[in-house]
């Protein structure tokens, strides 16, 4: 049996084997999935400043297209200069727009803005033009090419930024153009609306003056402080025009760490909770094997016990009956010869008549028959005909009885067969101490027989499996008492059929005591 059990065991550890190696490179895998995952967040979020940028790009250009527009209209009202303020009334984060013809003439326009201030600006962005010809030069070139290109040409006052851009051909009087961007205006009112339906609920955009970073809209209210984890650089972005200010972007509740950290976590639950159930599964299946292989190992044994109980009275039978053929025997020996004759088939119908009804019971095809039964009185009629049995073994049986016990319901030979098992058992398994203790009482609703002996005894660990079916437990001279292992579990399945159940004291050396106990009568007869 030793053999095949490492064979299984070796067996299982290999099945073991594959999972635990899946569970390890699943684990590996789970990081590299996790940096995959962070990219990925980390590009949208990306992708989504990349869009705000444009946006921000489109909205400017497409201002500096209406300033153009007005600037042309201007030939029309002849220098009445109409336009151009009801565009500034319009865009609100434009504060001025100043026109150069680039080499003499140029004029600042404002709403709210008094003729000293005017100059100021004016001559601040004559110098910057006077200042910055070459790039002047390139964006002119841009524009005969079609494309009109708006640039950013001083940074140094970040919250008014004049951009550049050169007006189409055909303009009357002017050549050049420069928006005066109020840009915590521009950011909160013109990018603010977008900001807000981009982000929803999802994320936080928030923009922030880059020297201070003080923060200047954010899409959660301007008290939100944007919930942005520091040093994540790709969550922020410089807007393109507007240098001095960076955008940043962040999910709302929880930062891409903390939701990688909980899926992660997650993966290892499921992964954990996956090894466990493996491990349970590889555990079971190994005890139903293990069972199962002491169980066809304890069957095998069966049939060379049972075989040798019956060989035994068979042999006797068949050697007494051709003596008694042979016709040379005495009168008297002659009824001795009988007498063993039907004494030892008496023991093969027993023994018969046990694994059949093992057999019954075990297709649960036995049927019993409850009728009401005093206990007293059944135990007293077994131990009657037992006496003699009992006496020429050289047992002494005594028997104590309570005599208040209530009637009890059940099938009566299957309760005198449960006791005869006890009773044999006792005479089975005792050696020097022949003493056999019967008695009868009450425990709760329990009527009990108990038989006690003197014998062998049970060690602890044996006293469970002894009710299992072929069980023989390893101690005594188990091969020279005879038995099949089917006793207990018939005397246990009987008393699990009269609902009631059955105990076992027992300690090596001193001898075992097995309690029957059966369900009182509600109603007594
Ligand atoms: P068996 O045919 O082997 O007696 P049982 O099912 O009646 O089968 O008993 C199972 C095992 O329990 C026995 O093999 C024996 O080891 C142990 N056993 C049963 N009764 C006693 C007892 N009175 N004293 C010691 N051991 C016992």
């Amino acid at each position: 049996m030793r053999n095949p059990l490492k064979r299984i065991i070796a067996v299982f550890i290999l099945i073991a084997l594959l999972p635990v190696g899946f569970i390890l490179f699943e684990l590996n895998a789970l990081t590299e999935n996790e940096k995959i995952v962070r990219e990925i967040y980390e590009n949208q979020l990306d992708a989504i400043l990349y869009s705000i940028n444009q946006y921000s790009d489109d909205v400017i250009g497409s201002w500096g297209n209406r300033f153009n527009i007005a600037l042309m209209e201007e030939r029309k009202v002849a220098d009445s200069v109409k336009g151009i303020p009801a565009v500034l009334n319009q865009f609100v984060a434009v504060r001025n727009l100043y026109c150069t013809d680039i080499d003499k003439t140029s004029k600042v326009f404002g709403l709210n803005t008094n003729e000293a201030e005017a100059e100021t600006s004016r001559q601040w962005l004559d110098s910057l033009v006077m200042h910055n010809q070459e790039r002047i030069q390139q964006l002119i070139a841009y524009e005969a090419a079609g494309f009109r290109k708006m640039e950013l040409m001083d940074t140094v006052n970040t919250t008014r930024v004049p951009v550049f851009f050169v007006l189409s051909e055909g303009t009357p009087t002017y050549r050049l153009a420069a928006m005066i961007i109020d840009l915590p205006e521009f950011i909160e009112h013109t990018l603010g609306p977008k900001l807000q339906a981009i982000a929803q609920d999802k994320f936080i955009i928030s923009a922030f003056r880059r020297d201070t970073n003080e923060l200047i809209y954010s899409s959660h209210g301007s008290g939100t402080p944007g919930n942005l984890p520091e040093g994540d650089e790709s969550q922020k972005k410089s807007f393109w025009l507007l240098p001095g200010y960076y955008l940043s972007i962040s999910l709302t509740g929880a930062t891409i760490d903390d939701l990688v950290h909980d899926r992660m976590v997650t993966s290892l639950i499921i992964l954990g909770l996956l090894a466990t159930i493996l491990a349970l599964g590889i555990w079971f299946l190994y005890r139903n094997i293990r069972r199962e292989m002491a169980l066809a190992q304890a069957k095998s044994e069966f049939v060379s016990n049972v075989s040798h109980e019956i060989r035994t009275p068979l042999s006797l039978i068949s050697m007494y009956a051709e003596t008694l053929e042979m016709n040379r025997v005495s009168e008297e020996k002659k009824s001795e010869y009988q007498s063993v004759i039907a004494k030892e088939a008496a023991r093969l119908s027993g023994i018969v008549n046990r694994i059949l009804n093992f057999s019954q019971i075990q297709a649960n095809k036995k049927k019993y028959e409850a009728k009401p039964l005093n206990l007293n009185e059944l135990v007293d009629e077994v131990l009657k005909t037992y006496f003699f049995h009992l006496r020429d073994k050289g047992f002494s049986c005594e028997l104590i009885k309570d005599n208040e016990l209530k009637m009890i319901s059940g099938d009566r030979n299957a309760i005198v067969e449960a006791f005869i098992n006890l009773i044999d058992n006792a005479m089975k398994y005792s050696q020097d101490n022949k003493n056999i203790l019967v008695k009868t009482g009450r425990d709760g609703n329990f009527n009990y027989v108990e038989v006690k002996d003197e014998g062998i005894g049970i060690a602890k660990k044996y006293q469970h499996e002894i009710f299992e079916q072929f069980y023989r437990a390893p101690t005594g001279d188990i091969h020279n008492t005879k038995g099949s292992g089917l006793g207990l579990t018939l005397v246990k399945k009987t008393m699990e059929a009269h609902h009631g159940k059955i105990k076992v004291e027992s300690s090596p050396g001193k001898g075992s005591t097995f309690r029957l106990y059966f369900p009182i009568k509600k109603d007594p007869l």
